[in-house]
């Protein structure tokens, strides 16, 4: 395995560098949960989405057919490394249009949705802003026991139920949507499938759900007799699960770009105690020191999973084994972040310009997100199961 970047990499370094200095104020730390709070936010996160697009950078690994540069998977990671030290915002198209909407389309989608849904994706337009539609009140981990109901009737389905923690429903043109399309199967499993849903639909309601430090990231989404073309299906009736799996991995191999995010994170809390004199009490150095080391090991573990894709390997249990590190080593970063701020660690981390917001609320930020995020996408104990059930081929718990 080759571990370091060769020079092509280091050049697009600097050029995303640049890209930073030319367009992202330093004032706001973006963070991908934390997009679009205000009106004004989110005219800027897609303002940005479309300057990615121009290059061509929003879908860099994408075949040059779908509108993308088709670059190595290596020179994707490099690009999110950086998005996550310097919080590049607009790089997802909603939650899930260029993470796992469009590369599951070129798996599992028909010509016709491929030619319909992934151009705007890959433009950076509003069009191609989605939303994904899993988890619903009674189903998360055991994401299987979905009831929300989809019943083919003719050329249409018709949908019925809800959903719940929606990221961007509310910014969301489409949604990525799991449905129960049999409720008489012996497996829980057999019996989902995949649809595209135009969220303008009649019937599907949004409502707003604020998390717990006042954002607006999460919603409801209500469905009542919701009517979709039957060719919104993707792929095959029943057989959505093995496509939501494929789906899931593309989602949770995205925590490659953390570890861009907390190398940012203590290279500001570097500074931060140099200002303070923290940095000649002995037990901060080493706490530093040993945060660096973890972060060069999530690092490596990225490099790993995409070496492995790079060369055609089908890896299924490594975006788990490498999310699960996020999960736990933001934890700690961002923990270890709050004691070296001390009181002023408690500032409301939507106040990043009060006179006592240090480092413009990115700790308080980031210690937030770090508790959603051991959660999103699957929480730790659920990436720890795919580990033991994939990686070490144990029994399923
Ligand atoms: C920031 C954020 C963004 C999100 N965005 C979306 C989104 O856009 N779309 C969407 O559909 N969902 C979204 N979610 C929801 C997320 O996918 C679920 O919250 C998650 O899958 C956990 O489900 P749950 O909340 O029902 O918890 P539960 O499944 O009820 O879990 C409760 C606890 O039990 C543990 N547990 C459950 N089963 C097991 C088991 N078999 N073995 C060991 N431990 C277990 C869990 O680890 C957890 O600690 C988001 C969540 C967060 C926090």
């Amino acid at each position: 395995m080759e571990f370091g970047f060769g020079e092509k990499e280091t050049l697009f370094k600097d050029e995303i560098r640049e890209f930073v200095r030319e367009n992202i104020p330093v004032k706001k730390y973006w963070i991908m949960l934390d997009e679009g709070e205000t009106d004004e936010d989110w005219a800027f996160i897609m303002s940005i989405s479309k300057k990615l697009a121009k290059k061509k950078w929003l879908t860099l690994s994408w075949p040059k057919e779908y509108g993308g540069l088709g670059v190595s998977h290596i020179q994707k990671m490099v690009f999110e490394e950086e998005v996550g030290y310097w919080g590049i915002p607009g790089t997802t198209m909603g939650i899930s249009g260029t993470g796992w909407v469009g590369p599951s389309l070129m798996i599992f989608g028909s010509d016709e949705q491929k030619k319909t849904y992934l151009p705007p994706i890959a433009a950076g337009d509003e069009d191609g802003v989605w939303c994904t539609g899993y988890s619903e009140p009674d189903s998360g981990s055991d994401l299987a026991s979905m009831q929300t109901y989809a019943e083919r009737v003719g050329d249409e389905y018709i949908i019925n139920g809800q959903k719940v923690w929606t990221s961007c429903a509310h910014h969301s043109r489409w949604m990525w949507l799991a449905a129960r399309t049999d409720r008489n199967c012996q497996k829980k499993h057999d019996g989902i499938s995949l649809f595209l849903v135009d969220m303008q639909s009649d019937g599907l309601k949004v409502n707003p759900l604020k998390n717990f430090v006042g954002h607006h990231l999460f919603n409801e989404v209500f469905f009542d007799e919701v009517k979709i073309p039957a060719r919104n299906l993707v792929g095959t009736e029943n057989r959505g699960w093995a496509q939501l799996m494929t789906a899931l991995s593309f989602e949770r191999g995205m925590a490659i770009g953390a570890s861009g995010m907390m190398r940012r994170l203590i290279d500001e809390l570097v500074e931060y105690v140099k200002g303070t004199g923290q940095i000649h009490d002995p037990l901060v150095r080493f706490r530093l020191a040993d945060l660096v080391m973890e972060v060069e090991k999530l690092s490596l573990l990225g490099r790993e999973a995409v070496w492995k894709v790079e060369r055609g390997d089908i890896v299924i249990h490594e975006p788990s084994r490498d999310k699960a590190f996020v999960d736990e080593l933001l934890d700690r970063l961002t923990q270890f972040g709050v004691e070296v701020l001390e009181g002023y660690s408690q500032m409301d981390p939507l106040r990043k310009d009060d006179r006592w917001t240090r480092l413009r609320g990115m700790i308080e930020q980031t210690y937030y997100f770090a508790i959603g995020m051991s959660i999103a996408g699957g929480t730790t104990d659920t990436q720890r199961n795919i580990v033991a059930n994939f990686g070490l081929q144990l029994p399923r718990s």
